[in-house]
């Protein structure tokens, strides 16, 4: 379903998210005090303004509350962050995803109610990091701090056994979500699931368990 995405400050990373949006086939309103930043988006989102986001009567006139999600991805000016990230709040839209720059900063985010607070860098850093030490991990997704979800290649010594044979779950606690095929996907695989080469398998795992799999 399309969805409706404001993006509010057009850096590295709101390009990026903005961009992404587009692509993917939503309406983005992509939002930037600084001309030069909104031109070179320009044709890439559905609309690009040029404005200063802490005006509460522009994000009005935008329409901004019935936006289903809004991300404020100004970085390094932060009040301009947190008061902008309390208006959207107030004027009602539904899902507001902040970036923060540090601990302190995402736990005001928090306290004036973003729905999902971000730190690109260290988000990066710990994907980075487990891409790294772990081999054949594609994507990772950290749940809790013990608990990820981790997207990897099906290690060669798996192909062609089920599930059921490797009892991944007791013998080192993790999960088989799915396992995405060339043409389909099987979402919650059973013990007669079988992995064949090339698979990609989608795993809950406690983090420290990963490290056992083969290459
Ligand atoms: P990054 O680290 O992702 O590059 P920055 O914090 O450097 O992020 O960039 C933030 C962007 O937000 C800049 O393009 C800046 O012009 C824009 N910006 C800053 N304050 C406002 C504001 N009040 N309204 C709209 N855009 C803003």
């Amino acid at each position: 379903m399309r969805k409706q995405f404001a993006v509010i400050g057009l850096g590295r990373f709101g390009t990026s998210v903005a961009k992404t949006l587009s692509a993917l086939g939503h309406d983005v309103l992509a939002i930037d005090s600084s001309e030069s930043a909104v031109q070179a988006v320009v044709h890439d989102v559905t609309h690009a303004v040029q404005a200063d986001a802490r005006d509460e009567e522009t994000l009005k006139a935008l329409g901004i509350r019935n936006f289903d999600v809004a991300v404020v991805a100004i970085g390094h000016e932060l009040e301009a962050n947190i008061l902008i990230t309390v208006m959207l709040k107030e004027m009602g839209v539904k899902y507001v995803v902040a970036k923060a720059q540090t601990a302190l900063h995402g736990k005001v985010l928090e306290r004036i109610g973003a729905d999902k607070i971000i730190y690109p860098e260290k988000d990066m850093g710990i994907r980075l990091a487990h891409n790294l030490v772990t081999s054949n991990v594609m994507d990772f997704i950290e749940l809790s701090p013990g608990y990820s979800i981790v997207e990897i290649i099906a290690p060669f010594a798996y192909t062609n056994k089920t599930l059921g044979e490797l009892n991944l779950r007791a013998r080192f606690g993790i999960s088989v979500m799915a396992i995405k095929k060339k043409d389909n996907i099987i979402v919650g695989p059973g013990a007669d699931a079988l992995i064949e080469e090339d698979d990609t398998l989608v795993l809950l795992s406690k983090n420290d368990a990963l490290a056992k799999l083969p290459e």
